[in-house]
């Protein structure tokens, strides 16, 4: 049987290709965030790490419990100590940040997660672990707070594809309730891999490599990258706030190297 009137078919698929379009362009998060949804209440809960069946977490109390937590850490750099205070590192030589906080050291099984996450795109292990840090996060948070995520040289940014010092700032600015602006701060350049250098060949490496947004001026600014290994890449970005009117710096990481 043919289609006398082909018109109502017409319009129909017309209405149904510009609503298609409508929601890709403007309500593309909406969907994704509501199809995530749907796809974790049809899922069993199971516990990431062992796998046990978990109420309505993805990680269970016991695996909780066994994290690296980064229980006693010098408050500047949050470098894991066995004494209260400030460390001598940070007495000599105070960083730029006037606080450091990191829930973990970067020790298995947290270390492998964040390699993960900035190598495989594994934003499951960036949603489990940022919404970890927010439940430990100091509180309360001062009114004037914005954070930031260490941002990536356009160049990296693009091989890579994300930045994943930003998958994880998303994760906190929807549980904490924190202004989130990653378009404040830009890297100027890229810098050499930092890996083998000892803390001033970093700082030297660093020097310079940020640009920061007049808008911080006043404010209380939370850096936040995945690893904090001697700090240097926050101490940069944290002067570079300074010197554009930040009234406080805080650097956060998810994970201290020891
Ligand atoms: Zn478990
Ligand atoms: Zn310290």
């Amino acid at each position: 049987m043919t289609h006398k009137n082909p018109a109502p078919m017409a319009v129909t698929r017309l209405v149904f290709s510009a609503a298609t379009r409508l929601v890709n362009s403007r309500g593309y998060g909406l969907v994704d965030k509501w199809r995530h949804e749907v796809l974790a209440s049809l899922l069993p809960r199971r516990c990431q790490f062992c796998g046990s069946h978990s109420a309505d977490q993805a990680i269970c109390t016991a695996c909780a419990a066994e994290l690296p937590w980064n229980y006693s850490a010098c408050p500047r750099c949050a470098r894991p100590q066995n004494h209260r205070g400030v460390c001598a590192d940070c007495l000599a030589h105070p960083p730029a940040f006037g606080a450091a906080w990191a829930p973990f050291q970067l020790q298995a099984p947290v270390q492998q997660r964040i390699h993960a996450i900035k190598y495989r795109a594994d934003f499951g292990s960036a949603r489990l672990l940022a919404r970890l840090m927010a439940r430990a996060a100091p509180r309360p948070l001062p009114a004037q707070a914005v954070l930031i995520p260490v941002p990536l040289h356009r160049r990296r940014l693009w091989q890579r594809g994300y930045n994943q010092s930003l998958e994880l700032a998303r994760e906190l600015h929807r549980e904490l309730k924190l202004p989130l602006q990653p378009g404040w701060a830009r890297r100027l350049r890229t810098t050499a891999d930092q890996i083998g250098m000892d803390a001033a060949a970093r700082r030297r490496n660093l020097r310079n490599a940020f640009a920061v947004d007049a808008r911080v001026a006043g404010r209380c600014v939370i850096l936040l990258d995945d690893v904090m290994t001697t700090g240097a890449t926050l101490h940069e970005l944290a002067r570079a706030c300074r010197r554009a009117g930040a009234s406080e710096v805080w650097a956060w990481a998810l994970a201290r190297v020891a």
